[in-house]
């Protein structure tokens, strides 16, 4: 059993000016609050807490992480709570037992294997501090080695969990020996038979292995010496869950797995191991294609090396590894070895980590600090910044760019969630579809029939596939309605010759007026009326002869010339935005002249677009409700709009002149005006004015207020 003395050297053999003391005080709170508890092996709790801290020291952590093995469980598993423990230890170590409590309170069992990556990706984004990280690889190293008290379904949970999160994440850190040690004892829980068969058939071969690689390892020491190299050579049998994979993943029996036994060869310097290299190649001849050069492209997790394949004394394959005693650290200690890990003249050259560019960064950053001892001791780090990730209500784990909203949660479950969503349950609470998720949120998304998506909704998602579906959304709705409204023009026009547009509407003279009018479909030509891009008669000219065509209009034209005038003057209302809806023909009502800053309301007309009221308008009571659809004001576009107001003034020379020319003070135009003098003397003068919006027409009624003799001045519709 591990005692605290045991931490404490091991701690002072490689930080020998550390102040233990913090390492003590945290036993003794430890072991008083864990007190009395035992562990499903029989033995005081305590011993798990001291197995953790002395991996630590394993990894030559420094001290506040080692005090932090020790405390790591008193607030999950005692009644101590985080303010005892920032109060006894201060806030870097209680920030550390937090962290490592919030990972150790998730659940990443049972989870699909698609899963898993995102789930290492959230362990490292919600640790922030890399120390946290490694303690928890140190508890869960501890906790698989005694994974045998557990019941039997605890147990496989556990392990599947270790092999599908903890051990790439200990791989991702590049601590080779506790990814190979949590494989080995995940394998040996979740596959035990066949675990045994190799260990079986291993332990019988071993004398034979052993021979054979002393053989390979002297012949090796010979032509180095002869070289003048210095070197230590390994010959160690791979781990068994590594042997295990070999066979799987080539489909090959043990007596195949050629290269059971890695060689390693450890130089001094970096021109040795190019040098041990070509004394390799000279001996034996290389399997072309197999030499990997780990040094001038390291792995992604810091890895050194060089391996090649030859071929053996007895013509078997032999894999060997090469690299200098720095290289040989980074590969058993991964990131931890950089607590401690000046650069040397064979130091870690820039990375090539596109997946894993954080612990490029960190590499980085440890190098602009002045005592790598202090490497992220203080560094606070945001690993995957771009990212959030987020539960859904079954516990499964989606990962987003940072700033996602559940708009873009919904659309990631399925596009008809996303079109209906009104908003979100986050961790129990609810929520505006604009609030941002962040990581750990459980989220649950709530929909409503009647909802839609609208434009708005582009400014609130972040994910492609979300900003694609609503355009999608809108683009189709848009779609509709022209067609709806195209119909009901054409429907009018071919009414007026006693034709049905709808009998018509696959007809071959169809075919030839979508030919000609050059559209790709019936119902692009439709659309494009409802756009006003092609007009009615263009379409009606391939159904009616044309001297039929001009009686007909002779026909119906009873006051000519107004009707013109009156089109003319409504024109076309620009910046007006129907939600969701680009391209339909929109006018301004007369009755009411709206003007931006006005609440308005478009009405659905039939076969003439959308007309647009104020929301006030008194003939909008009137209008039938189901036509009635939501419009508001595109501030992008700057025009000017009809206005209408009242002057009530003294009836007196000059006036009307000083009212125009206070008008056009406040740079408004004037297209009508009337004046009427009343029997009291006074003149009502209206004005229809070229205005910019409501706040405009508001500084012209100011502007003529001021006039001397004006009496009232406002709006009228
Ligand atoms: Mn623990």
């Amino acid at each position: 059993m591990i005692r605290l003395n045991d931490i404490t050297d091991k701690v002072q053999s490689y930080l020998p000016d550390a102040d233990i003391e913090v390492i003590s005080t945290a036993y003794v709170f430890s072991a008083k609050v864990h007190q009395g508890q035992t562990r499903l092996s029989g033995e005081p709790y305590l011993t798990h807490p001291l197995e953790v801290a002395y991996i630590l020291g394993e990894l030559t952590m420094d001290v506040p992480s080692v005090a932090t093995g020790l405390l790591h469980d008193t607030v999950e598993d005692t009644l101590a709570t985080m303010k005892e423990i920032e109060e006894i230890f201060g806030p870097e170590i209680s920030y550390l037992v937090d962290g490592v409590t919030k990972i150790s309170r998730m659940s990443f069992s049972n989870t699909e294997e698609r899963q898993a990556e995102n789930f290492r990706k959230m362990i490292i984004a919600m640790a922030k501090d890399i120390r946290v990280l490694l303690i928890k690889l140190s508890d869960r190293l501890h906790n698989m080695r005694t994974i045998q008290f557990l019941p039997l379904e605890r147990r496989e949970a556990v392990a599947q969990e270790t092999m599908d999160i903890y051990a790439p994440l200990a791989n991702r850190l590049g601590i080779g020996w506790i990814k190979a040690e949590l494989e080995d004892l995940a394998f040996k829980t979740l596959k035990p038979e066949i675990y045994q068969e190799i260990s079986d058939r291993l332990e019988s071969k071993r004398s034979e292995i052993d021979k054979y690689s002393k053989g390979v390892l002297s012949i090796i020491e010979e032509e180095i010496k002869k070289n003048k190299i210095e070197a230590q050579l390994q010959g160690r049998v791979k781990h068994l869950y590594g042997i295990y994979s070999k066979m799987k993943a080539q489909e090959i029996g043990f007596e195949e797995v050629y290269d059971k036994i890695a060689f390693r060869i450890i130089v001094e310097s970096l021109k040795d191991c190019y040098g041990t290299l070509g004394i390799i190649h000279s001996l034996w001849k290389p399997v072309p294609g197999r030499f990997k050069d780990f040094i001038a492209m390291p792995k992604p997790n810091m890895y050194q090396s060089l391996h090649t394949t030859v071929i053996g004394p007895y013509g078997e394959r032999i894999e060997v590894q090469i690299r200098t005693e720095e290289m040989h650290k980074i590969a058993q200690k991964g990131i931890a070895a950089h607590w401690r890990y000046k650069e040397g003249k064979d130091g870690i050259k820039k990375q090539d980590a596109k997946s894993y560019d954080w612990l490029q960064r960190l590499i980085e950053w440890q190098q602009d600090l002045k005592d790598p001892s202090e490497f992220l001791k203080t560094v606070k780090v945001d690993l995957f910044p771009e990212e959030v990730y987020v539960f859904t209500p079954k516990g499964e784990v989606k990962a987003f760019p940072k700033g996602a909203t559940p708009i873009d949660f919904a659309y990631g479950i399925h596009t008809d969630v996303g079109n209906k969503c009104v908003g979100a349950k986050v961790n129990g609470k609810l929520v505006p579809i604009r609030h941002q998720l962040v990581n750990g949120d459980v989220v649950e998304i709530l929909t409503g029939g009647k909802q839609k998506p609208s434009k708005d909704w582009l400014r609130m998602v972040v994910t492609s596939k979300a900003k694609q579906k609503i355009k999608h959304w809108l683009i189709n709705e848009q779609k509709e309605r022209s067609v709806t409204f195209g119909k009901e023009i054409l429907d009018k026009e071919f009414r007026k010759f006693g034709l049905s547009f709808q009998k018509h509407m696959h007809s071959q003279k169809m075919k030839s007026a979508i030919e000609s009018l050059k559209t790709k479909d019936l119902e692009d030509l439709i659309s494009k009326v409802a756009n006003a891009r092609i007009s009615p008669q263009q379409i009606i000219e391939f159904f009616v002869p044309k001297e039929e065509i001009k009686e007909t209009e002779q026909q119906s034209v009873e006051e000519p010339a107004k009707k013109k005038q009156r089109l003319k003057k409504e024109g076309k209302a620009g910046g007006v935005l129907i939600k969701g809806v680009d391209d339909i023909m929109t006018k301004f009502a007369k009755c009411c002249n709206p003007v931006p800053g006005d609440r308005i309301i478009g009405f659905i007309t039939r076969g003439r677009g959308v007309t647009i009221h104020t929301a006030d308008c008194p003939n909008v009571i009137d209008l039938s409700t189901e036509r009635l659809v939501d419009v508001q004001w595109d501030i992008s576009q700057e025009q000017n709009y009809n206005a209408k107001i009242m002057v009530i003034c003294e009836n007196k020379k000059g006036l009307l002149a000083s009212i125009a020319l206070a008008i056009a003070n406040s740079e408004a135009n004037i297209s009508e005006g009337f004046l009427r003098t009343t029997d009291d003397n006074k003149a009502r003068c209206e004005f229809e004015l070229q205005i910019k919006n409501l706040e405009h027409l508001k500084r012209v009624i100011r502007s003529v207020e001021k006039e001397r003799d004006v009496i009232s001045v406002h709006r009228i519709t």
